[in-house]
């Protein structure tokens, strides 16, 4: 099977999925030429800066996911 859903030109380039069995769930626009949106570029470019930024944020949402559950 090579049915391929392929994203719409102007849309969201970003995939999910395993496998080979692919989907593009995000259906934000985007400019002619640019493959993702901003929050999906952010995940794909991320930098060293903000990958570091977002470990040292994670132990705070553990501890309040932790609150709420209990
Ligand atoms: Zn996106």
């Amino acid at each position: 099977m090579t049915d391929l859903r392929l994203p719409r030109s102007g849309q969201c380039k970003w995939a999910e999925g395993t496998g080979g069995n692919y989907s593009f769930p995000c259906s934000n626009r985007v400019e002619p030429g640019v493959s993702y949106c901003d929050e999906h570029r952010a995940l794909v470019y991320i930098s060293p800066e903000e990958r570091r930024r977002n470990r040292e944020n994670a132990p705070v949402a553990f501890r309040a996911q932790k609150r709420i559950a209990a």
